[in-house]
């Protein structure tokens, strides 16, 4: 995996790369860590990159032109762009998970007051936050992106279980550990963990990753009993819904939406797929509107009826629809165009309803679409 950081302080970035279990990723060809300065972007002959803001105010922003000129000359084509930012999403283990999926990514820093607005818009797909405060530049927030991504790529730790099984799996902290000797300061490691047996020793990790997660985290205490009811429900239909049960075990799902015996919303952050389990008769137009943010449904046949036992959803996350290589029809050139209107508004999530499957495939043809998520209902 290759991760870009456009920065003003490249060394701040090569110093902290060099160290430990990223600098032997690096040297072993596992991830590339390329720091690039933005300044040698300036079209400035003083090599300035920043300058005073619009409408006043203290302190000096970052230029366009020079972030955008190196965002373009670094960044291989399709490569995101996360603009590290206090305005951005809170960075989580999933957005790790998600992140480290990329074959490369660009960690923009910005400095001073930050950057010009309009850049921003062309090139950032991801504002990111480490955390309520305000640093004086994005280096370290980049950093801390870099080394939470890089473990997670196949090989960098060595052994693929260790970053499976830590803090934040299925929403559960991780449970206390010792090492050598067995009694320290009068306290012993607890016997359990010396019986030698995993089927002892695992319910006791278990039984305290839930007490310690309770105390120290109730917030993610309460996702972690959503998730273990929605796994109960999809195991109550044996095998018919492995698709969304095997990502919750591993913990590499988050549940959108669950109303217990109803309906389960959840993304499969592996896959990048949303799938949802429904066991109501509902009309499949309201259900995504209402569960899934800023969704836009679309449906491709008119007739659409819901007539039969189970009917299949298709729905299409590319942040702007693909121009098919020849274009099939003016209906579908069309639906595209207002589609990608309403993508461009962020309406990042639509839903195109069919319960035909050769007319599905036909229509993906047309539109240049791939569909990323299945939707399957039941009644
Ligand atoms: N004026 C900006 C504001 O109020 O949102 C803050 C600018 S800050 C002084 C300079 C740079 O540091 C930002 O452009 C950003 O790249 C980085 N930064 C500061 N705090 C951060 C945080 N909590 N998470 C991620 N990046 C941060």
């Amino acid at each position: 995996m290759k991760i870009n950081v456009l920065t003003l302080f490249p060394e701040m970035i090569e110093n902290i790369a060099k160290e430990s279990i990223l600098g032997k990723a690096i040297e072993n060809g596992h991830i590339i860590i390329n720091a690039v300065n933005i300044r040698e972007f300036s079209n400035n002959k003083h090599n300035r990159v920043d300058d005073y803001t619009y409408g006043g105010g203290a302190g000096m922003l970052m230029m366009a032109e020079p972030v955008y000129e190196c965002y373009k000359t670094v960044a291989g084509s399709g490569s995101r762009c996360i603009y590290v930012t206090p305005q951005g999403h809170p960075f989580s283990q999933k957005m790790a998970m998600d992140f480290a999926k990329e074959e490369e990514i660009t960690i923009l820093c910005g400095h001073y007051e930050g950057i010009d607005e309009r850049v921003l818009e062309e090139i950032v797909t991801d504002y990111v936050s480490i955390g309520d405060y305000v640093l004086t530049g994005g280096e370290l927030a980049a950093m801390v992106i870099t080394d939470a991504v890089a473990r997670l790529v196949p090989e960098v730790l060595g052994n693929d279980d260790s970053a499976e099984i830590e803090s934040f799996h299925r929403n559960l902290l991780e449970y206390p550990q010792y090492t050598r000797p067995e009694v320290w300061h009068d306290k012993a490691v607890p016997d359990e963990l010396l019986s030698g047996n995993p089927k002892i020793i695992n319910p006791w990790r278990l039984e305290k990753s839930i007490e310690r997660t309770k105390e120290r985290r109730p917030d993610l205490y309460e996702k972690y009993l959503v998730d273990t009811k929605a796994i109960d429900w999809l195991k109550s239909f044996k095998r018919e819904f492995i698709f969304a049960l095997e990502p919750l075990r591993r913990g590499e799902a988050e549940i959108i939406h669950f109303e217990d015996g109803k309906i389960l919303v959840l993304k499969d952050l592996n896959e990048n797929k949303v799938y949802e389990v429904c066991t109501e008769s509902k009309k499949p137009d309201g259900i995504d509107a209402k569960l899934i943010k800023n969704c836009t449904i679309y449906s491709t046949d008119e007739k659409f009826k819901d007539e039969g036992n189970a009917f299949v959803q298709y729905v299409y996350t590319e942040k702007l629809m693909k121009k098919p290589e020849k274009e099939t029809s003016k209906k579908a050139f069309l639906q595209r165009e207002k589609m990608n209107q309403a993508l461009e508004k962020e309406e990042t999530f639509f839903v195109l309803v069919n319960d035909n499957d050769e007319e599905e495939k036909l229509f993906q043809e047309q539109m240049g679409l791939y569909p990323s998520r299945r939707l399957v209902y039941i009644k």
